[in-house]
């Protein structure tokens, strides 16, 4: 709506790999309680541009807004506690650690504990009350009943729900998911589409990089298209599917 800060803003954003230009000059606006998506083929800049946003990948130009504060000089370290969460490309569970365990990390991340984060791993190991953030991670990704496995006892999709819950359990404001449904059979993308449907509630926003074109119809609010760096169209799923330049640049129409 007309008015709201948005949760995240780009203005003129580009990350430059010596001469290629993997994000060359994109601005956008994401509003809470939406879902949005980035589509493009291979190589067009939708990891880099996720990267530039996590500040994993520093700017060559341009500007970050978090609920209109500046972050693009922000360290990544300290970008979960402004409410910035993400799960990867690939699954990326600790394997000695229980489901629990795993989301628990999730939830220290978002109270800032240091000393448990000192503790590392071995402190994660210490059996402790599991905390409210963890329980609420848990179920709202439906992974009650799983909470004592560990991750190699777990089908690929429930892997990867694991990895939403701790992103979730950080209590973000901007969730953001880095092809979450790569190596996962239909019923699993309908698993995970319906899981971020229903994760809409308490102004969460999400930014979904997806390839599945049909996974981000039924998912998506709104869909950014990107080629070389830029964005070629924007608007509803169904729209920019059909937009020629998309047609042409993604699904080689
Ligand atoms: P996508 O996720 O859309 O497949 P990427 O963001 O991974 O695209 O890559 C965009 C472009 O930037 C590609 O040409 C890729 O080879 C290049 N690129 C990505 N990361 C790096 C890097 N760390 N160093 C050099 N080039 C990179
Ligand atoms: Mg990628």
């Amino acid at each position: 709506p007309a008015g709201t800060t948005p949760v995240l803003e780009l203005r003129d954003v580009a990350v430059h790999f010596g001469g290629v230009k993997a994000v060359d000059g994109i601005s956008l606006q994401l509003e809470s309680g939406l879902i949005y998506g980035i589509i493009g083929p291979n190589g067009s800049g939708k990891s880099t541009l996720i990267a530039a946003v996590t500040r994993l990948t520093p700017l060559t130009r341009g500007e970050l807004l978090l609920d209109g504060r500046p972050v693009h000089d922000v360290a990544a370290s300290r970008l979960a506690g402004l409410g910035v969460a993400r799960t990867f490309q690939t699954v990326r569970l600790l394997p000695d650690l229980t489901v629990r365990a795993n989301v628990q990390i999730g939830a220290d991340a978002r109270s800032g504990d240091e000393a448990q984060q000192r503790r590392g791993p071995a402190g994660w190991l210490r059996p402790r009350a599991a905390s409210p953030a963890v329980a609420e991670a848990v179920a709202r990704t439906r992974l009650e009943g799983f909470e004592d496995h560990y991750p190699s006892e777990l089908s690929y999709g429930t892997q990867r729900r694991v990895e939403i819950a701790r992103a979730i359990a950080m209590g973000p404001r901007l969730l953001l998911l880095d092809e979450p449904t790569a190596g996962m059979n239909q019923t699993e993308r309908a698993e995970i589409s319906a899981l971020m449907r229903s994760m809409r509630t308490d102004g969460l926003c999400q930014l979904l990089v997806e390839h599945d074109v049909q996974m981000m119809i039924d998912t998506c609010d709104y869909v950014f298209a990107m080629n070389s760096g830029r964005l070629i169209a924007q608007g509803a799923p169904a729209d920019v599917v059909q937009d020629p330049a998309v047609q042409e640049a993604y699904l080689g129409r």
